[in-house]
């Protein structure tokens, strides 16, 4: 233990998460969040108690439901929305897609998407195939891999063709956080719309999507939220787009997220609110394990976590200064314009990070040559970051 463990306010809550006990590395948090102990306990109690017992009765007893009130539980903690805003559905990808079709449709008239080449592979790919779908055109903002998309590239590609804008909070690759009030400002400015996808920063980098006045957003639940692998993603959409009107709609029109499933009608009609995000039956099973993390990232604060979220990312970068000179930091130096993860850059990256794997350290690569280093502000520690770059030393010694 370091010193700056012992003083680590946080640092208790390391325990919680099953595995912490081991001697095991673990620096991907942002691409899979370890489980809570308290979870193992509710997917028993959920199997034997609700449904093992309440059978076909869960639904009516608290399942349909459950969809809003997940979503409204990571409005108020971590989001900064106000209830009925934001829903949990399909993957993150599947939402992205609904998300994009429903901004486009808000927008007729302008012809293009707007989107940056660094943003996540799949917002990038969902992107081409809503513009090509809708006859629109992609308007590609070209940055730094090193860092991300500033006020003035965003200003050089919106205008009164663009109807919406599509960008990361937290770049997956550099961890640049993106100014999300300047630039959705900026959108606004040309008439558009803007999604943001909030996947690598929900859970570490706390947001004001109301007051931001954000259009709508998406991000993923089993990275910071620790839902477990595959667990179901999040949309927001603003109340604003809800009501009124002309109220945003979305192309997946299915039975759940009509004005009423059970009528069984015969044709589609959007529930009211927020629901019509929905499409199928809502993955019950899969909004289990969050729902701790909610609870614990309640108990915490998100302005705590993000407090030791930007201590240990200067500690890896301090640390990486001094044990590390031969490789480039490929994130901000400066922490109000770093997310939650840090990525450092050597020739030999991809072959370090299978060795590491060897060693039970656990980074992720990104190419270019991208060694990233996710630090999940409750489960890691600053031992555990010590520990690991000392481990990317002696693997960079033994490869050169
Ligand atoms: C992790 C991540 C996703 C993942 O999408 P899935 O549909 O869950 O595979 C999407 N966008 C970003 C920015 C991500 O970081």
């Amino acid at each position: 233990m370091t010193d700056l463990d012992t003083h680590d306010p946080l640092g208790s809550y390391r325990d919680r998460f099953v595995g912490t006990d081991s001697d095991l590395v673990y620096l991907d948090g942002n691409s899979l969040g370890r489980p809570l102990r308290a979870t193992g306990e509710r997917l028993r109690t959920f199997v034997e108690q609700e449904w093992g017992a309440r059978l076909i009765r869960g639904w009516d007893e608290s399942w349909f439901l459950l969809p809003e009130v997940v979503g409204d539980e990571i409005g108020r903690v971590c989001l900064g929305a106000a209830p009925g805003q934001t829903v949990v559905g399909d993957s993150t990808t599947v939402l992205l897609y609904k998300a994009m079709r429903a901004a486009v449709a808000l927008r007729p008239g302008r012809t293009e998407i707007v989107v940056d080449r660094d943003n996540f592979p799949t917002d990038r790919y969902v992107a081409d195939g809503v513009a090509r779908e809708c006859g629109l055109t992609l308007r590609w903002v070209d940055v730094d891999t090193s860092a991300g998309v500033t006020a003035e590239l965003l200003a050089e590609a919106v205008g009164e063709q663009t109807a919406l804008v599509v960008l990361s909070h937290v770049a997956y690759r550099s961890a640049w956080l993106a100014d999300v009030p300047a630039l959705t400002r900026i959108a606004h400015d040309a008439g558009a719309l803007v999604l943001w996808d909030l996947s690598h920063s929900v859970g570490s980098v706390p947001t004001q999507l109301d007051a931001w006045e954000v259009d709508l957003a998406v991000g993923c639940t089993y990275k910071y939220l620790n839902g477990g692998p595959g667990a179901p993603a999040f949309v927001y959409v603003a109340e604003r787009h809800l009501t009124g009107d002309v109220p945003l709609t979305q192309p997946v029109q299915g039975w759940m997220g009509a004005l009423d499933p059970f009528l069984m009608g015969p044709s589609y009609a959007p529930a009211a609110g927020i629901r019509r995000m929905l499409s199928g039956t809502p993955p019950v099973v899969g909004m289990l394990a969050l729902q701790d993390m909610l609870a614990l990232l309640d108990e915490v604060g998100m302005d705590a976590v993000r407090a030791k979220s930007v201590g240990l990312t200067e500690h890896a970068i301090t640390v990486a200064a001094e044990l590390l000179p031969d490789t480039v930091l490929a994130s901000p130096r400066e922490a109000a314009w770093r997310g939650g993860h840090v990525t450092l850059n050597h020739p030999l990256m991809r072959e370090a990070t299978a060795a590491l794997w060897r060693r039970d350290v656990i980074p992720d690569y990104r190419d270019p040559d991208g060694l990233r280093l996710g630090l999940s502000p409750l489960s890691t520690s600053y031992d555990e970051v010590e520990r690991g770059l000392q481990a990317v030393r002696e693997v960079l010694d033994a490869l050169a």
